[in-house]
């Protein structure tokens, strides 16, 4: 089973993905991840990458392709896979078809774009597990601490409301188009995201036939 999840920055991609990935057991692929884990690294692709992303531009799609080449020719994903947040732009979306590799779904998670905008100024972001909370919305059970690890909560340097726009003016550009792309190949399958997480993630696992 191979997965993509499509939808604007805070649309809910990883929350979903995590319930994807523990409900069919696949590796949980996030180009975004991955970039965070080399600047945590001070990589050279970590230093490329951030120099992109503190702008809410995209990394350029060689750089990106290669990082996702090499992850999905692991071991790991001999059985499948959970890609969220990549493919995000046409050039991507063929560079994946041209590797030969079998989609069986596309999933485009939709939230409108005030909602987005509350949720992304809102959010909180554990610096060791990277799981997600929401400062109004999803508080953790001690202020500033992850409820899962005991990390520290910080706000992500590209959700400050003026990376907010860019990343969401990046969206509309370059990657909504994925949409057409993948409804002309009749492959597109679109879950509203609600407030309400088990609402959305129910939906999810039903479009996908779980
Ligand atoms: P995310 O955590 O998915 O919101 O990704 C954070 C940032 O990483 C994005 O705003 C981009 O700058 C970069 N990024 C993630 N995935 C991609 C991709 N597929 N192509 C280019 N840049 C990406």
């Amino acid at each position: 089973m191979n997965i993509i999840l499509l939808g604007a920055p805070g649309a809910g991609k990883g929350t979903e993905a995590s319930k994807i990935v523990d409900t069919y057991k696949l590796p949980h692929i996030s180009t975004g991840d991955i970039f965070r884990e080399n600047i945590k690294n001070q990589t050279p692709i970590g230093v490329q990458a951030k120099s992109y992303i503190d702008q809410g531009l995209l990394v350029p799609d060689e750089v990106t392709c290669k990082i996702v080449e090499e992850r999905i020719s692991r071991e790991d994903c001999k059985n499948g896979y959970m890609l969220d947040g990549f493919p995000r732009t046409i050039a991507q979306a063929e560079a994946l078809d041209k590797s030969g590799i079998d989609i069986d779904c596309v999933l485009t998670l939709e939230v409108g774009d005030e909602e987005i905008v509350e949720r992304l100024s809102g959010r909180l972001e554990c610096k060791i597990c990277g799981s997600s909370f929401h400062k109004d919305h999803r508080k953790p059970k001690a202020e500033g601490v992850c409820d899962n690890c005991g990390g520290t909560l910080r706000t992500r340097e590209d959700d400050k409301p003026d990376v907010i726009r860019a990343r969401l003016k990046t969206y509309y550009e370059q990657t909504a188009p994925l949409k057409e792309f993948y409804a002309k190949k009749g492959m597109l399958k679109t879950v509203i995201g609600k407030n309400e997480i088990a609402s959305t993630s129910a939906e999810v696992l039903k479009v996908l036939g779980v």
